[in-house]
């Protein structure tokens, strides 16, 4: 209780500021975040419990709470990898400016008073089998209780931690266990080294073709969910552009990676696939942009998000997430998706070798959905148009989402227009393929945005939009069969597969191509 409270100021006026403010209607969300702290604490705490363990845990962690929140108060820093590097690597000169009669009085009152009483305290210790059950039970029953009320107050709290993630560093001692632990692990960590991959990578037959060049976009979009498309059933109609491209293959069931960004970005451009994915295997290995430039392909990566993950380290970045001057495109410090294909049609008609762009998508990010597209395409409501969810019904959250759909169908159909247009004109063959990165909770068993434990994960947050149009030159030139796709298109198919096909798509050979994950494989004839 006392580590939940006196060590945590910071974290408490910045949760109070984030969820709107004291007021009576917010008392039970509070009080509700306060138990879950306080439970989660006492269940690690329970585990520590130990005759000559107990006192020395509590001492110090009682010292590292107070020392860091009055960091935190005074000088407003935030615990984490880097604040540790400082404490662990600063001179004596420079730390004895921090020290002073005021942090000395601070750290004592909240540090030194409840560690004497610590240390005098007689507690004691239950022992031996009935101990340990007595200790597991009490754990997983603050455990457990922690969770229910997690689950409880979902739906207002998720906003809050998702749009001020600087709580997460303001929780003490938790934040300074975890900055010393990605300290300690970054500080061993053998220096990251980019094994190359698919240096064997060529184009095949079919580019020489016609002596056409070609021009691939590949669209990651963000958090839209497969479920909210009317190409896939939704009762709203939110592809009434897409509905009407011709030639549009609209793959119906695709497992996303993960359910988080940081995840699936790296994973689906990695050759891992979900099963052998990590963040450091994937980091310390080529991915799919690279292979392609090494088959001689010129790629860019334009980006309208939060970049591109490490996977675009090696080729072309062009950031449009930042707003221009009098762009209108972009309105309250962000630009709407559209910008992402401001003077492409002059990048291609000037190009001079194969080209593959890929557009990084806004999309549909929460939790302030009704940001994210330009006023014209509120065409469902009421929506939710503030990020504190406890206030907005759940029908209003969904409209609000499903304007985002709007939106990118119309994003992604201007995309198409885009490239048939440049098919007719430059002579170009040309290609769109789209998919998201993860889909996104909108209420459902009361759990909102994402970012979900794979294993538990709901399929809104891993079914994921996916769709491919190609210009009539480009089917014709690499030989795919449309129809084949087509009566393919409901299977069920993953980010696995996106590495492989738009290899096999493209016509590059080289052994890191793995044939029974290309989608193309069996719907292309081979040139005789
Ligand atoms: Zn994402």
């Amino acid at each position: 209780m006392l580590l939940a409270s006196a060590g945590n100021v910071p974290f408490w006026s910045t949760l109070v500021r984030s969820v709107g403010g004291l007021r009576p209607a917010n008392l039970p969300l509070l009080l509700g975040a306060f138990s879950i702290i306080a439970l989660f604490f006492n269940a690690c705490l329970t585990l520590a419990s130990f005759r000559f363990i107990a006192k020395p845990v509590l001492i110090v962690l009682v010292f590292c709470a107070a020392g860091a929140s009055y960091f935190i108060a005074n000088y407003g820093v935030v615990i984490d990898k880097a604040m540790m590097q400082n404490v662990f690597e600063t001179d004596t000169r420079e730390a004895c400016e921090l020290l002073s009669w005021h942090m000395a009085f601070s750290v004592g009152l909240l540090g030194l008073l409840p560690a004497w009483l610590i240390a005098r305290a007689d507690i004691g210790f239950p022992q031996g089998l009935r101990g340990l059950l007595v200790r597991a039970g009490i754990a997983g029953g603050s455990l457990a209780l922690a969770v229910l009320l997690l689950v409880l107050l979902f739906k207002s709290l998720a906003p809050a931690v998702r749009e001020h993630r600087e709580l997460r560093f303001l929780l003490t001692p938790t934040n300074t266990i975890q900055a010393l632990h990605g300290y300690l692990r970054s500080k061993w960590r053998t220096p990251l080294v980019v094994a190359p991959l698919g240096r064997d990578a060529m184009r095949g037959r079919a580019r020489a073709g016609n002596g056409r060049r070609t021009v691939t976009i590949l669209v990651v979009g963000e958090t839209a969910r497969a479920k909210n498309f009317s190409l896939n059933g939704y009762r709203r109609e939110t592809n009434p552009l897409l509905a009407r491209q011709p030639g549009l293959i609209n793959f119906s069931r695709v497992a996303s990676c993960g359910t988080a960004t940081a995840v699936s970005v790296p994973c689906v451009f990695s050759a891992l696939g979900r099963e052998h994915y990590s963040d450091t295997r994937a980091a310390s290995q080529e991915g799919l942009l690279d292979v392609l430039a090494h088959a001689g392909f010129q790629v860019l990566w334009r980006d309208n998000n939060s970049g591109c993950k490490g996977v675009c380290d090696r080729v072309a970045f062009e950031d449009l997430s930042q707003p221009a001057p009098g762009d209108p495109l972009c309105e309250g410090g962000e630009c709407h998706d559209e910008r992402l294909l401001a003077g492409l049609p002059e990048l291609i008609r000037n190009g001079t070798g194969d080209l593959v762009v890929v557009l990084h998508q806004k999309g549909s990010h929460g939790p302030a959905y009704a940001r994210r597209y330009p006023s014209g395409f509120g065409r469902f409501g009421p929506v939710c148009t503030t990020n504190e969810f406890e206030q907005c019904s759940r029908a209003s959250i969904e409209a609000a989402y499903d304007n985002t759909i709007l939106y990118t169908d119309y994003f992604l159909s201007k995309t198409i227009d885009l490239l048939r247009a440049s098919a007719a004109m430059e002579g170009v063959d040309t290609a769109m393929l789209y998919f998201s990165d993860h889909g996104e909770s909108l209420g459902e068993n009361n759990m909102y945005l994402h970012g979900a434990p794979y294993m538990f994960a709901p399929s809104e947050q891993t079914h994921v939009p996916m769709m491919l149009w190609m210009s009539d030159g480009f089917s014709g030139r690499f030989g795919i069969d449309r129809t084949c796709l087509m009566a393919r298109r409901d299977q069920p198919v993953s980010h696995d597969n996106v590495f492989h096909s738009v290899l096999g798509m493209l016509d590059v050979n080289t052994a890191v191509l793995n044939p029974k994950l290309d989608l193309f494989r069996a719907c292309t004839r081979t040139a005789s």
